[in-house]
């Protein structure tokens, strides 16, 4: 039989329960506890009616939320860049070929060097309160370099990605429709085993709408389901295309037309919002308030990368979005866990109803507005997964 746990004394619990009543979406109760089962959420309420259970840990009048669900990184790779990073900030604009640089460090690198970088991430990354995370090829850009990130990734997470069309690599300048026939033939034949997504950088200096669109097709025909970084640095077609295929997630979406906002707001893909780029680029913010106000279903996640967002806290995040793009603290929190499981299409997460995988944070703070009200400060001070505290 699995042990049980109930965790008193809750200031603020944030539920992400829709049954839950409120003008919240957060599902809020105040004054309350939460039992775990084994690896799972198996009651909710008031702390003064809690069930009996195994063990007893008093939360002391803090908050708990679900665990960050971080639906987008690039956590495979070697080298760093903080020239380019230096540089920037001393006056010189982003451009996409500053990949070329951890493309060539990521190669040089062994298996083992990549992995000892992965895990330390994702030890940051956990002790920040991120408890589910999507991660990346695309720093390899050959069939071998590219196989090996997943494989790499795939140790640590189910929600592995292949982005051999990050850029077009470097061997393949002078030949792009080359590299797009290599990335959806024997590149795409030996990723798809390791991955659930197929994703495509669709962007001016990287692959345009048509070349994206027979990626992302290539990939379905796999069994790789679509996300798109679309429409981050310039205005394009990667929204729409990402709407029209049924992708998951649209992630960046800082330059759209009306017709964009209109064709999210319609589909069921998820409006991926990154601000840690933005912050560390220097570049204009996402509109999250046009989007929420449109219908849009918004999610907020770090892109974690060497180069234009290296930072793996979703707190950040979240402040950024409260204080730069528009949301509530209550809409950014809610973007930060149940919109990071729906832009990985999960239900088991993101939430805490009865039955959801027992993912929980807890802040040193009685409500989950200090993750906006204190940016900067590690409120964090536990964090559960699938049951276990490991924080
Ligand atoms: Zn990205």
């Amino acid at each position: 039989m699995s042990s049980s746990t109930v965790i008193t004394n809750i200031a603020t619990l944030v539920t992400n329960d829709p049954s839950r009543h409120g003008d919240s979406p957060l599902g809020l109760v105040r004054d309350a506890a939460v039992v775990i089962e084994g690896d799972r959420i198996a009651w909710t309420g008031a702390s003064s009616k809690a069930p009996a259970t195994d063990k007893r840990v008093d939360a002391g009048g803090r908050a708990v939320l679900p665990g960050f669900v971080d639906s987008h990184s690039h956590l495979v790779f070697a080298g760093d860049r903080t020239e380019e990073f230096n540089a920037r900030m001393s006056g010189r604009p982003y451009s996409a070929g500053g990949i070329r640089t951890t493309v060539a460090a990521t190669r040089a690198a062994t298996d083992a060097e990549l992995e000892a970088n992965l895990t330390r991430l994702l030890a940051e990354a956990l002790r920040q309160g991120t408890t589910t995370f999507e991660t990346k090829s695309g720093y390899g850009l050959t069939v071998g370099d590219e196989a090996r990130a997943l494989r790499l990734a795939a140790r640590h997470t189910d929600e592995v990605t292949f982005l051999g069309a990050h850029i077009v690599a470097p061997e393949y300048a002078e030949d792009p429709a080359g590299y797009v026939a290599l990335v959806t033939g024997e590149m795409l034949d030996a990723c798809a085993p390791h991955a659930r997504w197929i994703d495509v950088f669709c962007e001016q200096g990287a692959f345009d709408g048509d070349q994206a669109r027979a990626i992302l097709t290539a990939g379905k025909e796999r069994g790789l389901h679509p996300r798109v970084h679309a429409n981050q640095l310039s205005y394009g077609p990667g929204v729409q295309l990402a709407v029209e295929l049924d992708a998951a997630s649209a992630d960046h979406c800082t330059h759209l037309t009306d017709a964009d906002v209109d064709a999210l707001a319609g589909g069921r893909t998820v409006a991926t919002l990154l601000p840690g780029a933005e912050f560390s680029t220097r570049a204009q913010w996402p509109d999250a308030r046009r989007l929420l106000d449109a219908g849009a279903t918004v999610a907020l996640s770090t892109d974690c990368n060497p180069g234009s967002s290296f930072t793996s806290s979703m707190p950040f995040c979240i402040a950024l979005a409260v204080r730069e793009m528009g949301m509530t603290p209550d809409e950014a929190v809610w973007s930060a866990t149940a919109g990071g499981a729906r832009a990985l299409r999960r239900t088991d997460i993101g939430h805490l109803a009865v039955g959801a995988r027992a993912d929980l944070t807890l802040l040193d703070a009685p409500s989950h507005v200090h993750l906006a009200y204190r940016p900067g400060v590690p409120l964090v001070s536990g964090v559960w997964r699938a049951g276990v505290r490991v924080v």
